[in-house]
C-alpha cells in the first residue's frame, strides 16, 4: 500500500465520530473549521450543535443579529472570527446569488477564510484536490520528511502544499486532509512525544526511522506574551446582576459587554474616588481579589474589586443581562 492508502485506511478505522464529519454540507464544515482555529475540538462540539440548530443555513447567518451571534459565540475567543463569518455569509448572497462558492480561489474572497479553511472546505465538502496544511498537518510533515525549515514561513508552507498536492489521491482529497490531520491530532503528537509505535506511516517517516522525532518541529523562540495590570470592578445595585458597558467596536473582544476597569492597579482608596466619580457609594463589605486571563499575544492580571453600590446609575451602564455576550476574559472575575 502507498502512503495515502495506508495513511486513509487507518483513518476510516480509527477516526473520532465528531458531528461535522457526518456531512459534506460546506456550511457544516466551514462553521466547525473556524470554530476549532485555536479551540480544542472537545470544546467546540457543544458549540458548534447549537450554532448549526439556531443558524442552519447561509441565509439564516446572514441575517442574524450581532448581539445573538456573540452570544452563541461567547466562550469560544477570538470573536472577530464570528463576524466575519456574518459577513462572509451576506458575501455568498449577495456575490454568489447563496450558491456555496467550491474553489479554493472563490471561498479565499470571503472574510475570515485563509488558505488552510478554503482547502479544508473545497477536498472535504466538494472533493476539490486541495491540500489543507494546518499545524497539525506541519507537525506530521516536517517528522515524516526530517524537514528543518521554519513551518511558519508562508514560502514554505505553499511549497509543502504543493508536495501534499502531488501525492493527494484524486478520488479521495477530502479523506487524506482529515486524515493528516487526525494523524497529528492522535498519534504524531506535539511536543516530542508522538506515538510511533502506533503509527500507519511509521515505515515511510523519515525521522521515526533516523531516531530523530524530538528534533522536529524543528524549535523556534515564541515571541514574549504582554503582561496587561488591570484593575476590574465587579458593581452591583440593589443586589441587581452586576453593572457592565459596553466594549468599543473595533479592537479586542470588539462590541462585546465589559465590567467596568481601569488600565492599571489601583488602591483601595482610589477606587473608592472611582465610584464617587460616578456618582456610587459603597454599601457594605469591599471584596478584592486577583485574576488572570491569558490570550495568545497578551495576559491580563486583574486587580478585581467587588462590592454592592448605591447612587444613580452612570450613562452606558446596565445590569448584566442573559442576552450580553460577556467574553471570558471578564467572566472569570466574578466571585467564586
Ligand atoms: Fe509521527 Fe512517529 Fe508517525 Fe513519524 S512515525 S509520522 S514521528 S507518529
Amino acid at each position: 500500500m502507498c502512503f495515502a492508502e495506508k495513511l486513509i485506511s487507518w483513518y476510516q478505522a480509527n477516526r473520532r465520530d465528531l458531528p461535522w464529519r457526518r456531512t459534506s454540507d460546506p456550511y457544516h464544515i466551514w462553521i466547525s473549521e473556524i470554530m476549532l482555529q485555536q479551540t480544542r475540538v472537545s470544546a467546540v462540539v457543544p458549540y458548534y450543535l447549537r450554532f448549526i440548530r439556531r443558524l442552519p443555513d447561509v441565509p439564516a447567518l446572514a441575517a442574524v443579529k450581532d448581539d445573538e451571534l456573540r452570544k452563541l459565540w461567547e466562550g469560544l475567543g477570538y470573536y472577530s472570527r464570528a463576524s466575519n463569518l456574518k459577513r462572509a455569509a451576506c458575501c455568498i448572497l449577495s456575490e454568489f446569488s447563496g450558491v456555496f462558492p467550491s474553489s479554493e480561489q472563490d471561498l479565499l474572497t470571503l472574510p475570515g477564510i485563509g488558505p488552510y479553511t478554503a482547502a479544508a472546505i473545497a477536498s472535504i465538502a466538494f472533493g476539490r484536490p486541495a491540500a489543507a496544511v494546518d499545524g497539525n498537518v506541519l507537525r506530521v510533515w516536517s517528522r515524516l520528511r526530517e524537514d528543518a525549515r521554519d513551518l511558519t514561513s508562508a514560502s514554505v508552507r505553499k511549497e509543502i502544499k504543493k508536495t501534499l498536492e502531488s501525492i493527494l489521491p484524486a478520488d479521495n482529497p477530502g479523506e487524506f486532509n482529515s486524515a493528516m490531520m487526525e494523524l497529528g491530532a492522535l498519534v504524531c503528537l506535539p511536543n516530542g512525544a508522538p506515538v510511533c509505535a502506533s503509527c500507519p506511516v511509521a515505515s515511510f517517516c523519515g525521522a521515526c526511522g533516523a531516531g530523530t522525532v524530538s528534533c522536529f518541529p524543528s524549535p523556534r523562540q515564541k515571541p514574549e506574551r504582554r503582561v496587561i495590570d488591570k484593575t476590574v470592578f465587579i458593581l452591583r445595585m440593589q443586589n441587581e446582576a452586576p453593572l457592565v458597558c459596553r466594549r468599543e467596536e473595533k479592537g479586542l473582544l470588539g462590541g462585546l459587554w465589559q465590567f467596568p476597569d481601569l488600565p492599571s492597579h489601583i488602591s483601595e482608596f482610589e477606587f473608592l474616588s472611582y465610584l464617587s466619580s460616578h456618582g456610587l457609594r459603597p454599601e457594605g463589605e469591599i471584596l478584592q481579589y486577583a485574576k488572570k486571563h491569558i490570550f495568545t499575544h497578551q495576559e491580563w492580571n486583574m486587580r478585581v474589586y467587588c462590592v454592592s453600590v448605591s447612587g444613580s446609575l452612570p450613562e452606558g451602564w446596565f445590569p448584566l443581562a442573559e442576552e450580553m455576550p460577556l467574553p471570558t476574559a471578564y467572566r472569570t472575575c466574578l466571585p467564586e
